[in-house]
């Protein structure tokens, strides 16, 4: 049975500010709709920052293609996170690397954002690193 909203507000109320503020920014769209608004009335009773309920907002915010290839394309002009170069537009790429030990082999997949040359090289990482530790996989299979 979901609690009705005077029982809610009893709950949130038992809340210190730092549990209230990780669910307004982490599990609000899983929250009812009157709950949401409930969270938001004591966030603001509390006089916690507005910015906490422009977080609950943007989670709900549909976003268009339009807008977020223009977001991307702001993200793609920051500096590359592994040389800091702005040369080169930011790019994304998954890298994969089988990985085996003597009793189980792993893939690990990762997203990695870099520039151009910097993505070249982490892949090419990721396959000297399956060639050098990935042959016990063929061991175990025979
Ligand atoms: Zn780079």
């Amino acid at each position: 049975m979901e609690p009705n909203l005077d029982e809610l507000r009893k709950n949130y109320e038992k809340f210190d500010n730092s549990k209230l503020v990780r669910i307004a920014t982490e599990e609000a769209t899983r929250l009812r709709p009157e709950a949401v608004e409930l969270l938001k009335q004591i966030i603001s009773e509390r006089g916690l920052s507005k910015d906490i309920t422009k977080g609950i907002d943007a989670q709900f915010q549909e976003v268009d293609n339009e807008t977020l290839l223009e977001y991307t394309e702001l993200l793609r002009e920051l500096p590359c996170p592994i040389c800091k170069s702005t040369e080169e537009k930011l790019n994304a790429t998954m890298t994969g690397c089988v990985v085996s030990f003597i009793i189980m082999t792993s893939y690990k997949k990762e997203l990695k954002i870099a520039c151009p040359n910097c993505l070249d090289k982490a892949n090419n990482q990721a396959m000297i690193k399956s060639a050098l530790f990935g042959w016990w996989a063929f061991l175990g299979a025979l």
